[in-house]
């Protein structure tokens, strides 16, 4: 390695009071973290790795409070780091859009329900999810692909449009059941196949069943994983959620995957964190 400044080789000392190597010459200063979401962090990049393996591999996600007493932070700490990290593997995420054939369907994620009572309650988040899948014509059946979720503020055809645009291949197959606001998407240039669930005599999970099968193993992991969700932060929830499913094919190598994602992310102010839901959120 050469001075960024004056460029002599492997004249560089590190520094102890703080992340930086300094060059012995001009006495320029290097700061190997700048850029990423390690800059300014006054964590040990020890505890950031440790942080990273236990989101890669867990398979439940791991909350703030586990994360703390697992690398030997303090809660806000580790609330914080998990948000960098999620907040990074979103990005990524964001990078891709999902390729033709998708199904998209919405549902209501919230405190998990007591006495079995489900529906539309005012506690709820309208969350729109998209997954496309691969038709094997010789086999007759189809495999489950890529997931995006988003928090919306009603599933309407706004949000629709919106959601697809940024999470969906222009001009895709998308299949939905067969409400009204899911018309949006015929105008907005993709091909629509709405099913009529209602009267098609047929269950929903028969008729769209990789979004099904979706839903309700993301509810089995919020619920199981974070008892008393943080709404406001709903939105990262999914988005860990979708990068791990997105990557289930490739499980040994998502320590490094999840590393080169906060690499490749810049600081994140905390107060940033705090009041963070998505921009998408209306
Ligand atoms: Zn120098």
């Amino acid at each position: 390695m050469s001075c960024h400044r004056c460029s002599k080789k492997a004249f560089y000392k590190r520094i102890n009071t703080r992340r930086a190597y300094q060059c012995r010459h001009c006495k320029a200063f290097a700061y190997p973290t700048a850029g990423t979401i390690f800059h300014r962090t006054r964590t040990p990049l020890k505890a950031w790795f440790l942080a990273i393996f236990c989101v890669a591999f867990d398979k439940r996600g791991v909350s703030a409070l586990q994360l703390a007493d697992q690398i030997g932070v303090d809660y806000n700490t580790a609330w914080a780091m998990l948000h960098r990290i999620r907040r990074a593997m979103a990005t990524r995420d964001a990078q891709y859009h999902l390729p033709s054939p998708v199904e998209m369907d919405d549902t209501l994620i919230g405190a998990p329900t007591v006495g079995g009572k489900r529906g539309r309650g005012t506690d709820k988040t309208p969350v729109l999810v998209a997954i496309s899948f691969v038709l094997n014509p010789a086999a007759k059946e189809e495999y489950t692909g890529f997931a995006k979720m988003q928090v919306v503020a009603s599933p309407g055809r706004e949000s629709i449009r919106e959601f697809a645009r940024q999470c969906v291949t222009p001009g895709s197959h998308v299949r939905t059941d067969a409400n009204f606001p899911y018309r949006v998407l015929t105008e907005s240039g993709f091909v629509h196949q709405p099913i009529d669930v209602k009267n098609s005599g047929r269950k929903a999970h028969v008729l769209l069943p990789h979004v099904h099968t979706c839903i309700s193993n993301l509810k089995t992991f919020i619920q199981g994983t974070y008892h008393g969700l943080d709404d406001g932060h709903l939105q990262h929830y999914l988005d860990e959620y979708c990068y791990r499913f997105n990557r289930r094919k490739h499980r040994p190598e998502l320590f490094d995957r999840v590393l080169l994602a906060c690499l490749e992310m810049p600081e994140t102010p905390f107060y940033s964190l705090r009041k963070a839901t998505s921009a998408l959120t209306q």
